[in-house]
């Protein structure tokens, strides 16, 4: 028992002896002791009252003066009040610090509330984006209006970040990378990607360049090639060698027509044009030429797409990816197997699967195998003369058309590449007609 406790409860003995003692003396020990206790209550309710008036102003007074338990509450409180005052103390200073961490990044933070509000804003994210004081609290879609950003925002889905021209200066390049807290609040990071942003441009305009400036030359040394060829009284040993020249010439080839399709691809940032596309005559045209590239090895191309069915989209490039999506169907494939081509569509969008009864693919290069010149087997590529371009072509095409690659594949099973097409994609054949 704590000393104010039991000097409270000794208060109250001696109290109430005296009240017997006088009460007693007088003939009245009832009426004296009810009084006793009517006093001790008075007592306690001035002190509960002083207490009161303390705490409502404990900031400007010391506590008053008290015996008994009242003196330990007082020093309690006081004690409880010092330490909350250290306490608030230490995490102002751990906040401020915190502040200024956060001013010193170069790149910018941006805290916004459930209603995509901007609650918070380090200096960085003030300076990229031209933020003032009075804009905390306002919508951030007013100071980043760009259609894509509304979309992404919209969508939800933060796993890729965001590249977009600053919404101020033109030639700068500002990268959001969204990540969700609390109650469905968002931390936005923003940070400067010009110089990456030129540095990649440059690379695509290097390997379009090239690429171009390859293509003549090559034209005059495959014609020459192939007239040579053609003289009939070349020895032996030569014929052998330009017969190789010419292979490795139509590799060049279509190595140079693969990486100016890419280039041409990752340049061009505009969505592909939306035209309707008719699914069935694409896929037919792309069997024939598939059935021709199989001429001997007898692979079994089934075709299963509705008639009506069409995708709003630009037909050269879904021909160049489906057609890259056989064919490598055709070129993994053992002689005689089954390919198939199945289209179907449902409420969520339009699914095109190519499947195959090759060698299929393990599970570990999966993730890799739309990289450029990510090669599976080195081997195997030489043989089938590919150029380690097609998957990247491919997944470039689907991402211009808002779709996914799904790959599954199993080794010495087979494998299935299916594109998913969104389904505002889709149209009916006689929608499209209409279109
Ligand atoms: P390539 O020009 O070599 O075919 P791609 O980018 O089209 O390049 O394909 C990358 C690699 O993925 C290929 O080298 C091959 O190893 C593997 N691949 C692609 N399609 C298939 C398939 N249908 N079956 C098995 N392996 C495949």
């Amino acid at each position: 028992m704590n000393r104010g406790f039991s000097a409270e409860i000794r208060r109250i003995i001696v109290c109430t002896l005296l009240c017997v003692v006088f009460g007693l003396m007088n003939g009245y020990l009832t009426w004296t002791l009810i009084a006793g206790g009517a006093l001790y209550m008075a007592w306690m309710l001035w002190q509960i009252h002083r207490l009161d008036v303390w705490l409502q102003n404990s900031r400007r007074f010391q506590p008053p003066d008290a015996s008994g338990i009242w003196g330990d509450i007082f020093d309690n409180i006081v004690r409880l009040q010092k330490r909350q005052r250290r306490e608030k103390k230490r995490l102002q200073a751990v906040v401020k610090r915190g502040q200024e961490i956060t001013s010193a990044l170069r790149d910018g933070i941006l805290l916004l509330d459930t209603q995509g509000n901007i609650e918070w804003y380090n200096s960085a994210a003030g300076h990229l984006l031209h933020l003032r004081h009075q804009d905390q609290g306002n919508p951030i879609f007013n100071y980043i209006r760009h259609p894509l950003f509304i979309q992404y925002m919209d969508k939800g889905d933060f796993k890729e970040p965001l590249d977009l021209p600053s919404p101020h200066t033109g030639d700068v390049r500002l990268q959001y990378q969204i990540t969700r807290f609390g109650q469905g609040e968002c931390l936005v990071l923003v940070r400067d990607v010009t110089r990456l942003h030129k540095l990649e441009q440059m690379r695509k305009d290097f390997v379009g360049n090239v690429s171009h400036e390859l293509r003549t030359p090559l034209t005059v040394i495959r014609g020459y090639v192939e007239t040579l060829a053609m003289s009939p009284d070349l020895p032996a040993p030569w014929q052998r060698a330009l017969q190789q020249m010419e292979q490795q010439g139509v590799r060049m080839t279509s190595l140079i027509n693969d990486l100016l399709a890419l280039s041409k691809l990752e340049t061009d940032d505009r969505q592909s044009a939306h035209k309707p596309v008719v699914l069935k005559p694409l896929l037919q045209r792309i069997r024939s030429d598939a059935e021709a590239l199989s001429g001997d090895h007898q692979h079994v191309i089934t075709l299963n797409c509705p008639d009506h069915l069409a995708l709003l989209g630009n037909e050269q490039e879904l021909h160049s990816a489906f057609s890259n999506l056989v064919f490598n169907a055709v070129k993994y494939s053992p002689d005689g197997k089954q390919i198939s081509i199945d289209v179907e569509s449902n409420s969520l969008g339009l699914n095109l699967a190519v499947s195959d009864e090759g060698e299929g693919i393990d599970s570990v290069h999966l993730p890799r195998l739309t990289e450029r010149f990510y090669r599976v087997d080195s081997s195997r590529h030489a043989q089938t003369g590919g150029t380690g371009l097609g998957l990247a072509i491919v997944k470039h095409v689907l991402i211009r058309h808002g779709a996914k690659l799904d790959i599954q594949s199993k080794l010495g099973k087979g494998s299935t590449f299916t594109c998913m097409f969104p389904i505002q994609s889709v149209v009916e054949q006689k929608d499209a007609a209409s279109a």
